[in-house]
């Protein structure tokens, strides 16, 4: 499902909902302005503040418009948790090729960038969306001119997914296949991590070069694009890469190199090293993914508060503390960009102006926790159990080999017995009749 473009809904198949119902788009045409507002006096306000704060923070006025969410990349693989070859590594030497930094860099002579310009969403004032361009001598759009314009990317998720993952450096063949994956409608996060799996299974020898269709180690910038074409066409091999990982690697007896939760492939963090996102991973509703309790604007970039990665103490009350704020703020319509310089402190003036005086901090950290435990209940109704709140084997097992956090591995057995206690959950990870009668559900 996408928007503007480029802006894409693009995690847990929704768009695949969509299709599986003949739905193409849905357009929306207004006619009237913004109606109802309780007190637009105090509405305009608030917005006002709110802006101001975002402006002056350094991360929503400065670095993600100047670099967007791709300035992670050096950040990340410094701290040594930066997935890569399917998460066999944590630190990527291609890392810098394919950073924020390198997209600004000018590639030609008379100074032109892959970077063309940012751009926002509709009504932000941050901006860190990134418009690209590839360079048309490139082998990935030769003699295909529909891709020489310039199109949306690359996001941080995007960038990692298509190149460290799969230990892939070449900046511009990871433009193509995230220019695929937004047009053809799949998602980069996922496709990358699959496409890990794959030339994982390839140097083992499990996959040949004539079932793929090419040969495909890790590095491969040929083969990434090839598998990008031929899912989006739905042809060959494409067919399988499209089932992800999960059904992928158990098609060919290697489940346990499918680096995902319920289904979902990890994002761009590794949740051995930054325990909190691990638990955050294990537990999310959806599977795994990093905007359901962003704990690493805690546990790498201080916000609200410096945590240790290398820590399982106190990350239980983290990650739920992130997964409540997390819903709170999706609810509300708002990017959850903005929390790297709003709290929820600054969000309930402005839904208070707009709504009503019931839109306190407190209540909304309460309808929070409602939502991430109707999900849960949902969830737990639709079959999951305990049981579906894991790891892969490698994060469980396998030691992190550089890095600050050599050595590492994931603490989430230590993790999830208290994080079901202080979810008020039972020890099978299911709200107590107490815990959904407290929550009014
Ligand atoms: S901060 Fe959020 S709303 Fe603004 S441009 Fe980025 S993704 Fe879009």
């Amino acid at each position: 499902i996408v928007n503007d473009l480029h802006r894409a809904a693009g995690r847990s198949g929704v768009g695949a909902v969509m299709g599986s119902k003949n739905l193409k788009a849905v357009a929306v045409r207004g006619t009237k302005g913004v109606g109802n507002i309780k007190n637009p006096k105090a509405f305009m306000e608030a917005t006002r503040a709110g802006k101001a704060v975002l402006a002056g923070n350094g991360v929503t006025g400065e670095g993600l418009p100047t670099y967007g969410t791709q300035v992670l990349m050096n950040v990340i693989n410094e701290v040594g948790a930066l997935p890569t070859r399917n998460h066999q590594d944590v630190q990527f030497d291609g890392a810098k090729d394919i950073s924020a930094e390198a997209m600004a860099t000018p590639r030609t002579s008379d100074g032109k960038t892959h970077l063309v310009t940012n751009q926002a969403c509709f009504a932000c004032t941050i901006a860190c969306g990134r418009i690209s361009k590839i360079d048309e001598t490139h082998f990935s759009i030769e003699n295909k001119p529909q891709y020489m314009n310039a199109s949306g990317g690359l996001e941080y998720e995007a960038a990692w997914a298509l190149g460290a993952a799969n230990g892939v450096n070449d900046l511009e063949a990871l433009q193509f296949a995230n220019m695929l994956c937004n047009e053809d409608g799949f998602d980069p996060i996922s496709f990358g991590a699959t496409v890990g799996a794959v030339m994982e299974m390839y140097e083992m020898g499990v996959l040949t070069k004539e079932q793929l269709g090419i040969e495909a180690p890790f590095g491969s910038a040929k083969a990434l694009c090839y598998f990008a074409e031929i899912t989006a066409n739905g042809i060959g091999f494409g067919k399988e890469l499209g089932l992800g990982s999960a059904r992928l690697t158990k098609k060919y007896g290697q489940p346990d190199l499918s680096m995902s939760v319920k289904g979902q492939e990890f994002p761009a963090y590794d949740g051995r090293v930054i325990q909190g996102i691990g638990l955050a991973y294990a537990t999310s509703n959806r599977g795994a993914c990093h905007l359901r309790g962003y704990t690493i604007a805690s546990e790498v970039l201080g916000i609200p508060v410096k945590t240790e990665p290398a820590d399982t103490q106190g990350k239980p009350e983290l990650v739920k503390a992130f997964q409540d704020a997390t819903a709170a703020f999706d609810s509300a319509g708002i990017c959850i960009f903005t929390s790297f310089a709003w709290t929820l402190a600054d969000v309930a003036p402005q839904l208070q102006a707009a709504c009503g005086d019931e839109f306190t901090v407190e209540n909304l950290t309460t309808i929070g926790e409602r939502i991430w435990n109707m999900e849960r209940d949902f969830n737990n109704r639709a079959g999951f159990t305990s049981k579906d709140d894991k790891l892969p084997k490698r994060l469980m097992t396998e030691a992190a080999k550089t890095g600050p956090g050599k050595g590492a591995v994931s603490g989430l057995d230590k993790m999830l017995p208290e994080y079901y206690k202080i979810r008020g959950w039972d020890p099978e990870g299911r709200p107590s009749a107490e815990t959904l009668k407290r929550l009014g559900l």
